[in-house]
């Protein structure tokens, strides 16, 4: 494998990474597949249902329009393919807010410089309070958020809060500004098991639409980030793409699973999970083009867990109760629940500006009443390996 200790962000990514082979994707088989996805008929959906190991054109047949009139087919397929696979298991995770201070300008965030909005940026022992809010909760796997502002929310304030929480919170993750493969390993060092990255959109040119100023703004270095973690050793993944920013989300889709199975490929030994979220209301107002709607997010959930058996499926409380519950059994693998979206709020009332408006406002405790109920087992601490991956 090709190093991947950079420290600053050249343009590129480097060769023999899962970023260079979703580039080449995009380059090469990008367009037939979209094609694909307009034009496959009835049969190509049959085909892909029946399939025991679908190719990329399987995963273009189920997100077609073809596919969307056999949306209980596509279900019924997903729902046994989850069950075979994770079993009855919803693992619930909760996002911590940092920090909202930020830097960057994109233009679908609550948390964008410029947005005249309450800006906080939690001590490390209100950091730690906050985590103990959580635990008493029943969460045993959190996930630090923060905004990009490398002076506030630096490297060293990110290792101090993972270093904090690591002795008493058995999983952390972090959603933080992209770093390098070194700041990475210094997370890892402290406790970090996990990173998200969205790529938020895969498009070039809508990434470059939407992200209009800061470190952000750089495609190729945010793509590489969970390379540079896997080299650094975070042990769990998770990518996606923010639905609605690119008006072609079968596109945005492919894109995604392509970069799914490219990491599963070159780093095998990583957990993977993905997520599809949806733009929610947000400080700044930004509107969809085109917004997906809910049939489309629940065809394209089904279509990626028949494509990617062995990824989990990651989904927030930007998503209503109603549509959350009807999702999970279609391939949903973990929940974030009880969520807040601004700096504090778990310990005590925060008057800090939320990234996003929750949809999903229930406690953890009727989420995972809700789970069982349904038949599942809500699981508030999971092992890593214990999920079989699907050979690439
Ligand atoms: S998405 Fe991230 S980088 Fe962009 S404005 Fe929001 S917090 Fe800042």
């Amino acid at each position: 494998m090709t190093s991947l200790a950079l420290e600053s962000r050249p343009a590129g990514v480097p060769p023999g990474t899962a970023a260079s082979d979703v580039l080449a994707f995009m380059d090469g088989a990008l367009e037939a597949l979209r094609t694909k996805a307009e034009q496959a008929t009835d049969a190509d959906v049959d085909r892909a249902l029946g399939a025991s190991r679908r190719r990329a054109d399987d995963l273009a047949a189920l997100l077609s329009p073809a596919a969307a009139s056999r949306l209980e087919d596509l279900a019924a397929a997903a729902h046994a393919t989850t069950i075979r696979r994770f079993g009855r298991v919803v693992r619930m995770f909760a996002p911590l807010y940092v920090s909202n201070e930020c830097v960057s300008v994109c233009t679908y965030c609550g948390f964008a410089a410029g947005n005249d909005v309450a800006r906080r940026t939690l001590a490390i022992d209100e950091v730690r309070e906050e985590a103990r809010a959580l635990l008493d909760r029943g969460f045993r796997h959190l996930l630090l958020v923060a905004g990009e502002h490398a002076r506030i929310v630096s490297k060293d304030y990110l290792v101090d809060c993972v270093r904090a929480l690591a002795p008493e919170v058995p999983s952390l993750s972090v959603e933080v500004q992209v770093w390098d493969t070194a700041t990475y390993a210094r997370l890892v060092e402290a406790g970090c098991e996990g990173l998200i990255v969205y790529q938020e959109a895969y498009d070039p040119a809508t990434y470059a639409a939407v992200h209009v100023k800061g470190k952000k703004r750089n495609y190729d270095w945010r793509l590489a980030a969970p390379d540079r973690a896997a080299e650094a050793g975070v042990r769990r993944l998770g990518v996606g793409a923010l639905l609605g920013l690119h008006p072609d989300w079968r596109a945005e889709a492919l894109t995604l699973a392509a970069h799914a199975r490219a990491i599963l490929r070159r780093w095998w030994r990583c957990d993977l999970a993905i997520s599809l979220p949806r733009l929610r209301p947000a400080a700044g107002g930004f509107q969809p083009e085109r917004p997906v709607t809910d049939a489309e997010l629940a065809q394209l959930l089904c279509a990626l867990r028949l494509y990617l058996p062995d990824v989990g499926v990651s989904l927030s409380t930007r998503e209503s109760p109603a549509l959350r519950d009807a999702l999970i059994p279609l391939g949903v693998t973990q929940v974030s629940a009880g969520s807040h979206t601004e700096p504090g709020g778990y310990a005590h009332p925060s008057d800090a500006e939320p990234q996003f408006e929750v949809a999903d406002t229930r406690s953890p405790a009727t989420v995972a009443l809700t789970l069982r109920a349904a038949g599942y087992e809500p699981v508030w601490m999971d092992t890593i390996g214990a999920r079989r991956r699907a050979s690439p």
